[in-house]
């Protein structure tokens, strides 16, 4: 079923949805079930899984000579969609970028999705790999989130990059896309960020998920400022417990987010990063149950790996 159709069949009800990553190359199949297994308890309506590209990395060769390698961490997030539908019957939402991918590879990955009975994407640029200074797009490929969002709604249209193919059927994918509360970081200011959200609606993304953001008043003002911008689709808040004291500073730096100063004092006060997650989960459960009393449409949980977390905060606020 459609991300979009579940939202809008909701009846005000505040749904319950997760992100998890695919798992480091070599371990199997059962480390994504034995994250899921005490999730479904909470009936998420949908599963993220997040895509990861390839990595460049030089290993010495016997005559002294660097040789660059191409590996891939995180690999499976196709495959661990179509675990997930077959293994639970709920909805997974497989991540697609434009880093890496010509768009052929790109409209083959979702003729996979497809036939796999995928009925969500979310669609994103990714960000630039460490031997970039900045993102550089596949010479076939695409430079925006936009231009992989124009992509999917053709596909859906019936439109194939070869227009000569014959008797072609169309796709019917939902497309999600990403927001920025707290504005993504190339952009030179919120409005311009806008700009470009609203071109990403208007070529045919039914719904936003949010980054990650610690204080509520950040999303308030988002949407409200997305509506100023005419962007009328469900805007979905993305929540992450802090459960390190060296996230403090990593999160910020990665996701150019501000830890409120409320928080960090409380993380700076704990002994040692098991009482980091206790303060982690109360500020999370906290956000949760003041976005759930607004009546938002959806709490989505960036798990990073710790179903124990997202269920301790599932069990207080659903
Ligand atoms: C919910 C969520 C899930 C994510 N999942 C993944 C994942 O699975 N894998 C992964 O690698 N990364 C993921 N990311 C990270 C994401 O790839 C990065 O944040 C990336 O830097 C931006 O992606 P985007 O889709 O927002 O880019 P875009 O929408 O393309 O925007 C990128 C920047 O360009 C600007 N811009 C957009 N369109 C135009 C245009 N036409 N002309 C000029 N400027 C423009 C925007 O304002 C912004 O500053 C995720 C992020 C979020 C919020």
């Amino acid at each position: 079923m459609k991300v979009i159709d579940r939202l809008n069949n909701s009846k005000g009800k505040t749904l319950f949805s997760v992100e998890i990553l695919p798992p480091l190359k070599g371990k199997s199949i059962q480390s994504i079930y034995d994250i899921l297994d005490p999730i479904m308890h909470y009936k998420p309506s949908f599963v993220d899984v997040t895509y990861h590209r390839e990595e460049y990395v030089y290993k010495k060769r016997e005559n002294g000579l660097l040789e660059k390698f191409s590996i891939r961490k995180r690999p499976g997030t196709v495959s661990i969609c179509a675990a997930i539908l077959n293994h639970y019957n709920v909805d997974p939402v497989p991540h697609m970028i434009c880093g890496g991918f010509s768009k052929e590879e790109t409209e083959n990955a979702l003729i996979e999705l497809n036939y796999l009975g995928i009925d969500n994407v979310l669609l994103i640029r990714g960000d630039a790999i460490k031997s970039e200074s900045q993102f550089e797009a596949h010479k076939n490929g695409h430079r925006y989130a936009l231009d992989l969002v124009q992509q999917v709604a053709c596909m859906n249209r019936g439109v194939y990059i070869d227009e000569e193919l014959q008797e072609v059927s169309a796709s019917d994918f939902c497309i999600g896309v990403a927001g920025y509360p707290e504005k993504h970081f190339e952009a030179p200011n919120m409005k311009s960020d806008l700009k470009y959200l609203k071109a990403k609606i208007d070529a045919g993304a039914e719904y936003i998920v949010t980054q990650m953001f610690f204080d509520n008043k950040k999303y308030f003002e988002f949407v409200e400022k997305c509506k100023e911008a005419e962007i009328n689709v469900p805007i979905i808040p993305g929540l992450k417990p802090v459960s390190t004291r060296k996230q403090c500073s990593a999160l910020p730096k990665i996701f150019h987010v501000d830890i409120p100063e409320t928080l960090s004092e409380e993380i700076d006060n704990c002994e040692n990063d098991k009482d980091v997650r206790e303060i982690g989960i109360k500020w999370c459960i906290e956000q949760s149950k003041e976005l759930k009393k607004a009546g938002v449409p959806c709490l989505h949980y960036y798990t990073m790996g710790n179903a124990e977390m997202t269920c301790r905060i599932a069990e207080e606020v659903f």
